[in-house]
């Protein structure tokens, strides 16, 4: 009898527990967008506005490299086919570089002075966002998947960090990274409108760097960036 009653209460605990999981997964989920709703966003609300893109690296800096790739070569093809579909849907675009160059200046602190005169770039824009574009690379090979990183200065960039990560969950394919707050990233903390990092994928992993290489891999990305960005247009509360 003991036993039973025992084995009746742990039930009950257990599903109070489940419930209670349930309700916070949900809470929790209504505040991220579903894939399917931001691959639906009209493009349309693009026309008119303003968007900085800004692709990592160039000129004498590489930035990360492996297997064979340089990561200023993918993050300026990935940039320049974000600014296409941008300016097909009306958007108008200003690039911190379009060309494989860099801000460096000779002396001290010339990889701080290429960041700050992106910041520059950024801040005098007049745009509405702003996606610098990386590569990461790491120790183990065996790493892969897009990560974006926001400042958590303004809620728009939350906002826009877990739509654009939400957007990037099959870069590659079985990617699970969630989007990370960052306080020290430089262009992010310095820039003075919305916007976010997104570090494509990995060069490290080769299968992911021929990815990353790949025209089509870099139209389908490209392709959820600028549907990431309508979406956070049609949607942000602070509009
Ligand atoms: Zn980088």
């Amino acid at each position: 009898m003991r036993i039973k009653n025992l084995r009746g209460k742990s039930v009950r605990i257990v599903v109070a527990i489940s419930l209670i999981a349930v309700v916070i997964t949900q809470l929790w989920s209504q505040n991220i967008p579903n894939l399917k709703d931001i691959e639906a966003a009209d493009l349309s609300i693009l026309s008119g506005r303003i968007i900085v893109l800004d692709p990592g690296h160039g000129g004498i800096d590489s930035g990360a490299q492996g297997n064979g790739f340089l990561e200023k070569d993918i993050t300026l093809a990935l940039a320049i086919k974000i600014g296409k579909i941008l300016e097909n849907n009306g958007a108008t675009v200003i690039f911190t570089r379009d060309s494989d160059i860099d801000y460096y200046t000779r002396g001290k602190g010339g990889k701080r002075k290429d960041l700050l005169k992106r910041v520059e770039i950024i801040n005098n824009s007049g745009a509405e966002a702003f996606v610098s574009i990386h590569t990461n690379a790491i120790r183990g090979k065996e790493w892969f998947g897009a990560e974006v990183y926001y400042n958590p200065k303004l809620a728009e960039n939350q906002e826009l960090g877990e739509t654009m990560q939400q957007s990037l969950k099959n870069f590659s394919p079985g990617n699970k990274r969630q989007s990370r707050k960052d306080l020290n990233i430089l262009v992010l903390k310095n820039s003075n409108l919305p916007g976010v990092l997104v570090e494509a994928g990995f060069l490290t992993n080769s299968h992911e760097a021929n990815l990353l290489a790949d025209d089509g891999y870099q139209t389908q990305m490209a392709e959820h960036i600028v549907k990431a960005l309508a979406y956070h247009f049609c949607h942000s509360v602070a509009r």
